[in-house]
């Protein structure tokens, strides 16, 4: 398929607003038109014009999307999704079988680890959560029983711990492991997983790729080829995939995903600034800090330090729960990475599923997703939040 070819090389701002992206052969539209169909007109039983033929096996807005992001994250193929899970799981379903072996973050995204504990334990691909910003104890896991996949988020949600990508990628390699890199807090401009040895990223787009938070959506960005194929097939025959206009949004968000982030992590600096004197605060977790443990690999490792911010405050559960009710400008609410702040409790929202298990997360911590409003609003709003604490 030729059209929407776009640029292909470039710097990452350019990638992000041409690669995939070529104005309209026919109508010279400069944006990727929403080709809201499900099948095209055949020239001739089987002469298909540019390969398509149904809009499962492949839409031209979803295509366009598709190169875009493996332009962005260095791969030779993308495939766009319904959410970032079904990414994860058309993935997973693409490497593992049962009898095979899974290692995760013990603090991965709550439904990450939902999927593999509900889901793929279900159907014999058994996992293990180690704590990966350790590369010894990743390691040793590994020595002990083989794994088809490494599985690594970094930074994690909801607590920023920062994984060693390249460290990761050569005992993963050496274990015979594939290395998969969640990389939906970085984003692709803020950090390249490919580059740095892993053999797939995953997004949830939904975050920051989208950026707006009026869209769903998930990817898989591969280096190898063969993987690529066998995505593709699976993304058409189990078909979960990115409807035009999701693809769409997507698309546009991605267009200012470089300058977003720098204004995400310029505010976010401010704010882990503010909260680490702040007296009703115990501890704040940001990679940019240079208290933070893993500071010094996401300064190698990542262009700046991302727009979350997760902190424990004094007084427990109830004290945590009663300043995310009072923010004014962030809204109380699950998902990141859109313009506008968030504030979430992860003990009782994003992350209640993983009450119980290893991924537990502390019951008084707050997780911030700091947008890109004025930094001063957001600092003054916190402050008020927290008075009294
Ligand atoms: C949100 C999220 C996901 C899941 O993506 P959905 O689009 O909600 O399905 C996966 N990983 C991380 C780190 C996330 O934040």
């Amino acid at each position: 398929m030729t059209i929407n070819s776009g640029a292909d090389h470039g710097g990452f701002e350019t990638l992000a607003i041409h690669a995939g992206q070529e104005p309209d052969p026919r109508t010279g539209a400069v944006v990727p038109p929403i080709y809201q169909v499900s099948t095209y007109k055949q020239d001739g039983v089987g002469g298909l014009r540019d390969g398509y033929e149904y809009s499962r096996s492949a839409n031209p807005t979803r295509h366009a999307l598709e190169e875009c992001l493996a332009a962005l994250e260095g791969g030779s193929r993308a495939l766009a999704f319904a959410s970032g899970l079904a990414a994860e799981d058309c993935l997973l379903r693409a490497v593992c079988a049962p009898g095979d072996h899974v290692v995760i973050p013990d603090d991965a995204y709550g439904g990450t680890f939902r999927l593999m504990a509900r889901v793929f334990a279900e159907w014999g691909v058994s996992y293990r959560p180690v704590p990966i910003s350790d590369v010894a104890a990743v390691r040793d896991a590994l020595a002990e029983r083989p794994a088809r996949v490494l599985w690594a988020e970094t930074p994690t949600n909801p607590l920023l711990s920062v994984a060693d990508i390249g460290a990761l990628a050569d005992i993963a390699h050496q274990a015979g492991a594939l290395l998969v890199v969640d990389n939906t807090f970085a984003s692709p401009y803020l950090q390249q997983p490919l580059a740095l040895g892993a053999d797939a990223v995953v997004h949830s787009t939904t975050k920051y790729l989208g950026g707006h938070s009026d869209v769903v959506g998930g990817a898989v960005v591969v280096a190898d080829q063969a993987l690529g194929e066998r995505l593709a097939f699976l993304q058409n025959a189990t078909g979960a995939v990115a409807g035009p206009f999701d693809a769409w949004l997507t698309l546009r968000g991605v267009k200012t995903l470089a300058v977003r982030m720098d204004q995400h992590s310029r505010n976010a600096a401010r704010v882990a600034d503010m909260l680490t004197r702040h007296p009703a605060v115990l501890e704040v977790r940001y990679p940019g800090l240079p208290g933070h443990p893993g500071h010094e690999v996401a300064a190698k490792q990542m262009r700046d330090f991302g727009g979350m911010v997760s902190f424990r405050v004094r007084g427990g559960e109830e004290a945590a729960v009663a300043a995310c009710g009072r923010t004014r400008l962030f809204t109380l609410g699950e998902s990141l990475g859109g313009v506008e702040s968030l504030v979430e409790h992860p003990a009782r929202m994003t992350h209640a599923s993983a009450a119980g298990s290893p991924l537990e997360v502390p019951d008084d911590l707050i997780r911030l997703s700091v947008g890109i409003e004025t930094g001063e609003d957001l600092l003054e709003d916190l402050r008020q939040a927290l008075a009294g604490l």
